[in-house]
């Protein structure tokens, strides 16, 4: 067994975010780290999650956020990756590694029947958090069980280089989509889609108007949209959808840090006349599509066929500085913090 240190570090909430958060809403402690509790793992973690949703859990929001707020002055929590170092519970052994809900630290002690063994053969342990994680879900159950994806669709997807919506695009092409078409926010992260993940037509929604910038990328309408940003891409796809079209509201990024209620959508009255279907997802309501969505995505994940990116902040000091970078575009594909544990050399490579 490795040599455990005495302390190990958490971020913590310390103040709650009144528009963006700022660096002082955060603070990095020191807790003690000791031998797990009876049915308990202690695991050292690799990698962990910074997500858009965590926005909600450290405001008072009223409808943002959909899990109860983060307490003050306690470890911040979301998705991790680690290994076992110590295990006080059956079925668990020191070196496997886990995926759990105890992130924003190095070590985590997790009671075993929140841990999931993942398998690292062929697969990066960093996968868990992105293509075949969290986001990896919210792309399949938003598409597919959402929006009812047909064969044929055209599909319009926004937040598309990040990691939800990169993923929700390449999902519909590889389903058989007419036409997949993604927005972003640099020309880089455009040619990307086009070139690397395969979308038919991207473009910058910075450069001009969504709704002209749609248009000219389906002349003849959209069947399905899957909403990551919500505001004007939303008003744009309205617009945009054919009768009967679809709409997987997964998330609206560009009203999170708002303090005040933001327009809703002008042309909203339209969903009546096209006959619309409009519907908000949770991912954690769909955990029953998880044999499902790993049967049909990790297939994809090792031949190739579908392309994933992640941007990896070094060193756990740069945790809140990765989250607040979700809201400034920083991120191509799933932002992770990677934990150094210089003592042990053990982390798992990453793309
Ligand atoms: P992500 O897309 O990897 O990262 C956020 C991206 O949003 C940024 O890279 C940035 O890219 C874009 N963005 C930031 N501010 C924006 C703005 N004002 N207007 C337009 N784009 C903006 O994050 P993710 O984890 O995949 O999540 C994407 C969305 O899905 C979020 O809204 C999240 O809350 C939601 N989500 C919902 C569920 C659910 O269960 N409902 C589950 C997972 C995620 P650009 O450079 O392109 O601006």
């Amino acid at each position: 067994m490795s040599v455990l240190p005495a302390t190990s570090r958490a971020w913590h909430l310390v103040s709650r975010p009144h528009g963006t958060p700022r660096p002082e809403d955060f603070a990095l402690r020191e807790t003690p780290v000791g031998a797990p509790a009876a049915g308990h793992l202690l695991i050292r973690n690799h990698y962990f999650s910074v997500d858009p949703y965590m926005r909600g859990r450290m405001g008072d929001t009223p409808g943002y956020a959909y899990f109860p707020p983060y307490a003050l002055d306690e470890a911040l929590v979301g998705h991790a990756v680690g290994e076992v170092v110590v295990s006080n519970a059956a079925g668990f052994a020191p070196g496997d590694h886990v995926l759990h809900f105890g992130g924003w630290r190095e070590y985590a002690e997790v009671p075993s029947g929140e841990a999931t063994p993942v398998d690292t053969d062929g697969i990066p342990l960093t996968a868990y958090l992105s293509v075949l994680g969290m986001t990896g879900l919210s792309a399949y159950t938003g598409l597919f069980e959402i929006a009812s994806f047909r064969k044929g669709d055209v599909v319009f997807v926004s937040g598309a280089a990040g990691a939800v919506g990169g993923q929700a695009g390449q999902l519909a092409r590889l389903s058989g989509a007419r036409r997949v078409i993604g927005s972003a926010g640099t020309d880089e992260k455009v040619r990307m889609l086009v070139e690397e993940f395969g979308f038919d037509a991207a473009f910058n929604y910075r450069a001009g108007s969504v709704s002209d910038q749609l248009r000219q990328a389906a002349p003849e309408g959209i069947d399905l949209y899957f909403d990551t940003v919500g505001g004007d891409h939303l008003e744009a796809a309205i617009g945009a959808l054919r009768e009967h079209g679809r709409v997987a509201l997964c998330g609206a990024i560009a009203q999170y840090n708002d303090v005040e209620p933001p327009p809703g959508p002008r042309n909203l009255a339209q969903a009546i006349g096209k006959r619309l279907t409009m519907r908000g997802m949770i991912v954690t309501d769909h955990q029953d599509l998880l044999p499902r969505f790993m049967a049909d995505v990790a297939p994809w994940v090792r031949s190739g066929e579908l392309v994933w990116r992640e941007t990896v902040a070094e060193g756990i000091e740069k945790g809140p500085e990765a989250f607040l970078g979700l809201f400034r575009g920083d991120n191509t594909g799933k932002m992770i913090v990677r934990l150094d544990h210089p003592a042990t050399g053990a982390a798992s490579p990453s793309r």
